[in-house]
């Protein structure tokens, strides 16, 4: 399989070239050359596959050749170790769990799969892969649980000082081994203006053998198509499901596309976003108009440029009536998302996270217009990442943290302080 740049189809690289250096020269974003449904055999066995066996035939149907069937299958057998139930919370709602991965987000299942991807791809090169990425939360600690130990590999990691959660900077600093946090004297944005301009010196870049590990990887999106046929083959044969997205940088979205197009039957999407609603505007009036973000309580959804539009805007050939054929817009605030978590937890029990509940408030949008739907949530993280929110929201002690966080506490920090300087990063590589 090759891959294309959307700014330009007649570039082509191979798979290597699309994940270790995950953006083309021409600024545009990766998509496999074609996409083909599955064939009829899938179809006939595929709700009694287990999840690895259902992402192997997803990820070899958009490989193709690229990787060994029996390389693939151990790479999504060792990434996707943990489940995607679906719980129904109401009639005609479900929630998908993506949060039973190690760092409690969904985002452990691109970085996870794209780690065991790019050491398998760069293992007779001779110098190590270094992954350099810039966090403001999420993203830092699944890239670094992905990586720990990952042989030939190593990371280094750049949080803006005082600007991530104090358990999301303990997931940072307390792997060891070949994870290195750097603790930026600056902001998010200067810790990515810092990675990129590393990234710019293209000798640096080779003689490191540098990667990025943002979600703009193709690599990380693949593994996210796996729970969409996953969650669909929860509900009765013959149930085409809506999916209800919380959406920041719309990866999540454009991999249940992917799924889409490989033959997966939905029956319509739903972005949902917090007030950084580019896309929910883009839907409503032809008019793409990024805008800087604003902080909400769903932090994780502070986009005003998603990168991944890009993607969606190829995939449906940028025909603005085609896309809200298939996608509708919606966007709340942070009150209603407040009073979205209480009355989810008063009316059904179950306790979900500020970026699901923007869902929550979506699919029940939705379901007014069209009160027959299925719909699906997708609960992107686990609600104790968000423990001040929720608390201040269902009262003290109302949110149980799992251990495998709880027990972050009591380890120790280990970071290295930098000041706001691209050059500070070179001492470390
Ligand atoms: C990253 C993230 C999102 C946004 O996902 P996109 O794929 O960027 O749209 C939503 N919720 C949580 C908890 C996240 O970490």
């Amino acid at each position: 399989m090759q891959f294309y740049s959307t700014n330009n189809p007649e570039l082509r690289v191979d798979l290597k070239e699309a994940v270790i250096r995950s953006l083309p020269a021409d600024n545009g974003l990766y998509m496999p050359e074609s996409i083909t449904p599955l064939p009829q055999s899938f179809w006939e066995s595929w709700r009694d596959m287990s999840l690895p066996e259902l992402g192997f035939h997803v990820a070899k149907q958009i490989l193709g050749d690229s990787l060994e069937d029996e390389v693939l299958r151990s790479i999504v057998n060792e990434a996707i170790n943990f489940d995607a139930p679906v719980v129904k919370i109401a009639e005609h709602t479900h929630v998908l769990e993506l949060f039973h991965g190690p760092t409690l987000a969904f985002k452990d299942f691109g970085a996870r799969f794209m780690a065991r991807t790019m050491a398998h791809l760069t293992q007779d090169d001779d110098s190590m892969l270094t992954v350099l990425v810039a966090t403001s939360g999420d993203t830092g600690g699944a890239v670094a649980s992905a990586f720990h130990k990952v042989e030939g590999t190593r990371v280094i990691i750049l949080y803006p000082k005082g600007g991530v959660s104090a358990l999301q900077e303990k997931q940072l600093t307390t792997l060891g081994h070949n994870i290195t946090a750097l603790e930026v004297d600056g902001s998010f944005d200067d810790c990515q203006a810092m990675v990129k301009a590393n990234f710019l010196d293209r000798d640096l870049m080779l003689k490191h053998n540098l990667t990025s590990a943002n979600s703009i990887n193709i690599s990380r999106l693949i593994p996210q198509a796996f729970y969409y046929f996953n969650a669909a083959r929860q509900l009765p044969d013959g149930v085409e499901p809506v999916f209800v997205i919380p959406s920041g940088n719309f990866g999540n979205l454009t991999a249940g596309l992917l799924a889409q197009s490989l033959g997966l039957p939905v029956r319509h999407w739903v972005a949902a976003t917090n007030i950084n609603d580019t896309v929910p505007r883009y839907l409503s009036d032809g008019n793409y108009d990024p805008q800087p973000s604003t902080p909400t309580i769903s932090n994780a959804m502070d986009v005003g440029a998603p990168s991944n539009f890009a993607r969606m805007k190829d995939l449906f050939e940028d025909n603005w009536e085609a896309m809200r054929e298939n996608i509708s817009g919606v966007a709340f605030d942070d009150d209603e998302t407040r009073e979205a978590i209480k009355r989810v937890k008063e009316e059904t029990g179950y306790t979900i996270d500020p970026h699901g509940a923007v869902g929550v408030l979506a699919a029940e949008a939705w379901l007014q217009a069209s009160p027959e739907s299925e719909t699906i949530i997708l609960e992107t993280a686990h609600p104790s990442k968000f423990l001040p929110t929720m608390e201040e929201v269902l009262g003290k002690g109302s949110v149980d943290v799992p251990e495998r966080l709880a027990e972050l506490a009591d380890l120790e920090k280990v970071a290295h302080s930098i000041n706001n300087d691209p050059k500070e990063i070179l001492k470390f590589l």
